[in-house]
C-alpha cells in the first residue's frame, strides 16, 4: 500500500510541475508588447524660441492589453537627458495589435539655440508594465541642432576679450568647417580667427590656427565631458545665465605673454575670468618642458609626452570656470583648493588622453637625485606637513585654512572621483564664504566622521 502511495504522489508531482510550466509559458507569451513605429517632428530645422511638435505612433504587438503606458520624449545634451515633467506625460492603454498616435510640444527656450541635440522617445517610461521585450521601446530620432536666435557674428560677440576686440577677425563653426575649409577661406587681412562648436570656442591669432583648431576639436568634444563627468556638473553653461546669449566656454590664445600678464597677473602662463581661458601659444603649440613640483625642499620633476591631437588645454583654469558657475559665494582661496583638487595630472590626464606618457620622473631632496617610475600625486604632497608652497601661501599662516587643505586632498587620495563628486555637490547647495562654513562643508562630505571632526576642531574652524 504504501509502495502504491508513493508512486501516485510521484505521478502527481510530475503532473504538477508540467501544469505549472505550461502555465509559466502562457504568463510569458500573455505579455504586452509596446513599439513605437514611427516618429516625425516640425519644424525640422528649430530656432530658439521656437516650440517643435512631435508625433509618435505607439503600437501594442502583444498578445493582452497594455494599460496606462506612460510614453516621453527626451533631449540629450552631452549625456544630460531632459524630458516634460513625469507627471505631465501622456499614458496609452492599447488592446492586442492596436496603436495610438502620442503628441508632445516642447519649447527651445532661452538658452538651447547654438546646441545640439539628441532626440528619442521612449514607450513605457520607468519600465512599470512587464513586457514580452523590453529592449523595443525606444525610438531615435538622432541628432538635430538648435540654431540661435541671434546669428553667430564675430562683429557681435560678446566672449572677445576687451585687448582684441579691434582686431579683424573670422568666425568659423567647427561642427561644419574643416581645417582646409577654414585655410582657404581666410582674408589677407584677417589677423585672429575665432572657431566655435558646441559647447567651447577658441580665440587665436591666424598664425597658430591650425594647432587651434585640433586643441578645440579636442576640447569641445572630449574635454568638456570628461572634466564635466568629473564633478557631475551640467556641461551646459547657457542655462545658468540666460543673459549671455552665446555663452560658450572661450579660451584666448594671446599674442604674446606680457599682453596675458596685464589680464592675468605677472608671473603666470594662465589664467580664467568669466567665461574666459586666457594661454599662451604654448598651450596650443607646446614646447618640451619639464613640470616642477616642490614640496618642503623636495622638488619633483617630469616630461609629459602627449599624442599632438589630445592635448588639453589648461584642465585647471577649466576647472575655475565650472567652479564659478556651479559652486555657491565662496573665497577664491577655497575655489582655488577645488580647481587643484582636480588638476592632479596623474588623475585627470590619463583619463583625457590614454596613450599620455610621464618620463623622467625625478625626485631631487638636497642635491640628490632619485628616479621614480610613477608620477607623484599631488593629492598625497598636499596631505602632510609642509604643504606644497601653492598650499601654504593658500593658507597664509592660517591653520583653519592649512587645516582643510590638509584634509580635502587627504580625503581626495582615499576617495578619489567618488569623494570629490560628493564634496561637489555639497558645495554647491551649501554657502561656503566662511572658514566655518567650508570646514562644516568637508565634514559633511567625510560623512560627519569623528575623526575628521576633531581635526578641524583642533584647528579652530569648527567650535
Ligand atoms: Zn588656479
Amino acid at each position: 500500500m504504501l509502495k502504491i502511495h508513493n508512486r501516485n504522489k510521484s505521478a502527481s508531482v510530475h503532473r504538477n510541475l508540467f501544469t505549472f510550466v505550461f502555465l509559466l509559458f502562457l504568463l510569458s507569451s500573455c505579455k504586452p508588447d509596446l513599439i513605437i513605429t514611427q516618429g516625425s517632428f516640425s519644424p525640422s530645422t528649430p530656432q530658439e524660441g521656437d516650440v517643435m511638435n512631435i508625433n509618435l505612433v505607439v503600437k501594442n504587438n502583444g498578445k493582452v492589453t497594455a494599460s496606462d503606458a506612460k510614453i516621453s520624449i527626451f533631449f540629450e545634451i552631452a549625456g544630460i537627458a531632459y524630458a516634460p515633467p513625469s507627471n505631465s506625460l501622456p499614458a496609452v492603454t492599447l488592446s492586442p495589435g492596436d496603436q495610438t498616435t502620442v503628441s508632445f510640444q516642447w519649447k527651445f527656450a532661452s538658452g538651447w539655440g547654438n546646441k545640439r541635440v539628441h532626440l528619442f522617445a521612449e514607450a513605457d517610461v520607468g519600465h512599470s508594465i512587464d513586457e514580452l521585450d523590453e529592449q523595443n521601446n525606444r525610438y531615435d530620432f538622432g541628432d538635430l541642432f538648435i540654431l540661435p536666435t541671434t546669428p553667430f557674428t564675430c562683429g557681435n560677440n560678446q566672449l572677445i576679450i576687451p585687448k582684441y576686440k579691434n582686431k579683424a577677425y573670422q568666425c568659423f563653426d567647427i561642427r561644419t568647417n574643416t581645417l582646409d575649409n577654414i585655410l582657404s577661406s581666410l582674408n589677407q587681412a584677417t589677423e585672429r580667427v575665432f572657431l566655435y562648436g558646441d559647447f567651447a570656442a577658441i580665440n587665436t591669432p591666424v598664425t597658430l590656427l591650425h594647432y587651434s583648431y585640433d586643441r578645440i576639436i579636442f576640447l569641445n568634444n572630449i574635454q568638456f565631458q570628461i572634466q564635466t563627468n568629473n564633478v557631475s556638473a551640467l556641461p551646459i553653461f547657457d542655462f545658468k545665465d540666460p543673459s549671455d546669449p552665446l555663452n560658450l566656454l572661450c579660451v584666448t590664445v594671446y599674442d604674446n605673454i606680457t599682453d596675458l600678464q596685464a589680464d592675468c597677473g605677472a608671473g603666470v602662463d594662465a589664467c580664467a575670468w568669466g567665461h574666459n581661458i586666457s594661454v599662451t601659444e604654448n598651450a596650443v603649440n607646446p614646447l618640451p618642458s619639464i613640470t616642477g613640483i616642490s614640496k618642503g625642499n623636495i622638488n619633483y620633476y617630469y616630461n609629459t609626452v602627449m599624442p599632438s591631437d589630445c592635448l588639453p588645454i589648461e584642465f585647471h583654469e577649466f576647472q575655475h570656470i565650472i567652479d564659478r558657475l556651479y559652486l555657491k559665494p565662496h573665497d577664491s582661496w577655497f575655489e582655488e583648493m577645488v580647481a587643484r583638487l582636480f588638476a592632479n595630472p596623474s588623475n585627470i590626464l590619463p583619463l583625457l588622453c590614454p596613450s599620455v606618457q610621464f618620463t623622467d620622473i625625478q625626485k631631487v631632496e638636497n642635491g640628490q637625485t632619485q628616479i621614480l617610475t610613477t608620477l607623484p600625486s599631488l593629492w598625497e604632497m598636499n596631505s602632510t606637513l609642509p604643504l606644497e608652497n601653492f598650499g601654504t601661501q593658500y593658507a597664509n599662516g592660517d591653520v583653519c585654512k592649512q587645516a582643510i587643505i590638509l584634509q580635502i586632498n587627504r580625503d581626495a587620495l582615499a576617495g578619489g572621483q567618488t569623494y570629490l563628486r560628493k564634496l561637489f555637490s555639497i558645495l554647491s547647495i551649501n554657502d561656503i564664504d566662511t572658514d566655518q562654513k567650508i570646514a562644516q562643508a568637508v565634514l559633511l562630505a567625510n560623512g560627519n566622521d569623528p575623526a575628521v571632526k576633531a581635526f578641524l576642531q583642533q584647528n579652530g574652524c569648527i567650535p
